[in-house]
């Protein structure tokens, strides 16, 4: 068995499905893992802020704009309009959720994960179909079903060893030999829908892949591979061939938008690689990661927006220690926030973490732990492996800077806005 994903980027109109369908063409045992469609996930986010403040025009008129997307790119495929029963069914239901359902506050994580799912179904459900429509015998498989993780909405781990009896029941024995499943979601042992975290389909497909034993899994991008740089906003961004496993989970981790964070421990366990593969041609080797090869010396950049940075002062001026400590990052956990960089002197904590709904609440809970909390919204982190004296000159030194931290591998600051 192998395991190809498409993230939401190589669906996002009907020549990126006519794409994945020639990609698969003549696979025999292949599981698939789709995202959703496009900016499907970022809509229903939206979606779901608009129930969250009680708007149901806009949350209804959102989802109407989602439907007409995902229909044209249908109409297309089909080459004339189609109704497909499934998918109408899909969108009934997140219109009844989203609009007719009486919000409460303290469950935000289980709506946000019952609304942002249907992304996923309703991509695989139109790619389902369409492969059959083309002649490619599959099985849609609701990962639901399949994937029994733990009771942690929005971020949210696959139990495997309760998963895997479910995903082989699935895939054994059917006669077929390809399989569409949703990336990113599954659910809770509740029985209610969970998310995987954002780009967490990645994660999906290695946790199928360890559990199916498969040979290989590969994620079809938008790239010729992995590179060491967004060439979007660095120049001189070049390709890696090669990469193993544990530079790879560092430089997911610094936020590099490489793959998942999650993704390479299932795959670690089983010795699978992974191929980063471009959807435009098929061709093309990609990079390939697994236990092998050669660490990486070649420079690393990596910059993520979206950014808060919180001071936290103990207010009785003791040494923030490590019972402090213990307070503070049990708080972080609770309100789900992700911390990006960590940075102590004796009296104050610096955390640069990921914005979140949650860090208004966090700051009131560190208040009533006694801790003073300064924030500065908006602030960007960079991250640079590998540095040169000259990299940094280039792309750190002329910025507002709020914080730098640097170790013999890699320089890491956080900026007010950052002018490349
Ligand atoms: N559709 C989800 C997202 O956009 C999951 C994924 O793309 O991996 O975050
Ligand atoms: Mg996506």
């Amino acid at each position: 068995m192998k395991v190809y994903k498409f993230g939401g980027a190589s669906v996002k109109s009907a020549d990126g499905v006519r794409n994945l369908r020639r990609i698969v063409d003549g696979e025999e045992n292949l599981f698939i893992i789709v995202s959703a469609m496009g900016k499907t996930t970022n809509a229903l986010e939206s979606v779901f802020t608009h129930m969250q403040n009680r708007r149901k025009r806009e949350a209804a008129d959102e989802i109407k704009r989602i439907k007409e997307y995902h229909a044209s790119i249908v109409d297309d495929l089909w080459g004339g309009h189609v109704e497909i029963e499934a998918v109408n069914r899909l969108f009934g239901e997140l219109h009844d959720i989203a609009v007719d359902t009486v919000y409460r506050a303290a469950d935000a994580e289980l709506w946000y994960d019952t609304i942002v799912a249907y992304g996923e179904l309703i991509s695989t459900t139109i790619i389902s179909e369409y492969l059959e429509f083309t002649g490619i015998r599959n099985r849609w498989i609701d990962m639901r079903a399949a994937f029994v993780t733990n009771q942690r909405h929005k971020d949210a781990y696959v139990n495997i060893k309760v998963s895997e009896p479910r995903l082989k029941a699935a895939t054994e024995n059917t006669g077929v030999g390809v399989f569409v499943g949703q990336g990113f979601i599954g659910a809770a042992p509740d029985g209610t829908t969970t998310t995987l975290g954002r780009e967490g389909s990645d994660y999906s497909a290695a946790v199928a892949a360890y559990i199916l034993d498969a040979e290989s899994m590969s994620v079809w991008k938008d790239v010729d591979g992995v590179l060491n740089a967004d060439p979007k906003i660095f120049k001189d961004a070049v390709k890696i061939d090669a990469l193993n496993y544990l530079d790879t989970i560092e430089l997911a981790y610094s936020g590099a938008q490489i793959i998942h964070p999650k993704t390479i421990k299932p795959l670690q366990n089983k010795n699978i690689p992974l191929y980063v593969r471009p959807f435009g041609d098929k061709s093309k080797p990609g990079t390939v990661i697994n236990g092998e090869a050669e660490h990486v010396t070649l420079p690393i950049l990596i910059y993520k927006r979206n950014q808060v940075l919180l001071t936290i002062r103990s207010r009785d001026f003791s040494f923030v220690m490590e019972e402090k400590f213990a307070v503070i990052f049990s708080l972080l956990d609770r309100f789900r926030i992700k911390t990006n960089l960590i940075n102590n002197s004796a009296v104050d904590l610096s955390l640069c973490v990921e914005y979140s709904w949650h860090i208004d609440e966090l700051i009131k809970a560190l208040n009533d732990e006694n801790f003073s909390v300064e924030k500065i919204d908006d602030v960007e982190l960079l991250t640079i492996r590998n540095y040169t004296d000259e990299l940094y000159d280039r792309y750190a030194s002329d910025q507002d800077l709020l914080v730098r931290q640097s170790n013999p591998a890699s320089v890491r600051v956080v900026l007010r806005e950052a002018k490349f």
